[in-house]
C-alpha cells in the first residue's frame, strides 16, 4: 500500500508586491510518498523557497488543499499546525538558521529541548547524529566557529533529530564544496533508506539528477523529469 505523507490538490500562490500580482504556481498538485527522494529546480526567484514554506504549513496556499497525512491543513488552528509540524516535517532554511548563542549540539537538540524531550539519551542522539554528518569534533563549537559547510551539516543534523517522516532542504549544498554536497546527497540517500521522504531544492545539477525525479518550476508549474529512474 503507497501512503501518502503530503498531498497538494490544485494549489494556486500568488504575491502582490505594490500593484504588481506575482504568480508563482497555479494548479499544481503533489504527492510526496514514504522514501521518496525529490528534486525541486528552478532559477532564483522561481518560487522554490516559498514552495517549500507551503509544504511546511509556513505559508498559505491562494487556492487548494495540502492534507498531511490525509488530514486537510487547511482546517487546522495554527497551535494543531505547530503540533503537526513538530511532529511531522522538519525543514532546512535557505539560511541555516542557527542560533547564535547556542553550540552545534545544543542547536541539534533545539527541536527536543522545545519538546521538553532532553535527557542523556536524547544528548547522546544528539552526538551520533553529529558523528553521522562527521561533526564529532565540533560538537561544542558556536556558529561563529564553524564554516559556512559545517553550519549547513549542523542544520541538517537539527532536521534529523526528531524523526519526522519529511524532510524539507532549501538549497541545502548552496554554499558547499562538491565533495561536501555530494556527502550530504548520500546522507540524504541513507535517510531515505530509513524510509524518510526529503525534497531539497537545488541548482546543483549533477545532485538534482541523482534524485528519483525532479520538479522544475515552469510557467507556475512543476513539471515532473526522471532522474535516475
Ligand atoms: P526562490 O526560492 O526560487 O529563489 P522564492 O520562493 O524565495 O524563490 O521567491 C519567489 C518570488 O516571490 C520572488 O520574486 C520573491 O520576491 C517573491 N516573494 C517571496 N516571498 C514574498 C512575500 N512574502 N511577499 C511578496 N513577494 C514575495
Ligand atoms: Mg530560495
Amino acid at each position: 500500500m503507497t501512503k501518502n505523507l503530503i498531498e497538494l490538490k490544485n494549489i494556486s500562490k500568488t504575491f502582490l508586491s505594490g500593484e504588481k500580482k506575482i504568480n508563482l504556481f497555479n494548479n499544481v498538485n503533489l504527492k510526496i510518498k514514504k522514501g521518496d527522494l525529490i528534486a525541486l529546480v528552478g532559477p532564483s526567484g522561481s518560487g522554490k523557497s516559498t514552495f517549500l514554506h507551503m509544504l511546511a504549513l509556513l505559508e498559505e496556499p491562494n487556492k487548494g488543499r495540502i492534507y498531511l497525512s490525509k488530514s486537510d491543513t487547511g482546517k487546522m488552528s495554527e497551535s494543531e499546525k505547530d503540533k503537526a509540524r513538530r511532529e511531522k516535517i522538519s525543514i532546512i532554511f535557505q539560511n541555516n538558521n542557527l542560533l547564535n548563542d547556542f553550540t552545534a549540539l545544543e542547536n541539534v537538540l533545539m527541536p527536543l529541548y522545545i519538546k521538553g524531550h532532553i535527557n542523556q539519551k536524547t544528548k547522546d542522539k544528539g552526538i551520533k547524529i553529529l558523528t553521522d554528518v562527521k561533526l564529532n569534533k565540533r560538537v561544542n563549537h558556536f556558529p561563529s566557529e564553524l564554516s559556512g559547510g559545517e553550519q549547513q551539516r549542523v542544520a541538517i543534523a537539527r532536521s534529523i533529530i526528531s524523526d519526522t517522516n519529511l524532510i524539507l532542504a532549501d538549497e541545502p549544498t548552496g554554499n558547499l564544496d562538491r565533495k561536501t554536497s555530494k556527502n550530504v546527497f548520500n546522507y540524504f540517500k541513507y535517510l531515505q533508506k530509513k524510509d524518510k521522504a526529503i525534497l531539497f531544492a537545488t541548482h546543483n545539477r549533477e545532485l538534482a539528477n541523482m534524485a528519483d525525479y525532479k520538479l522544475s518550476i515552469f510557467n507556475s508549474k512543476l513539471l515532473r523529469s526522471n532522474g535516475k529512474k
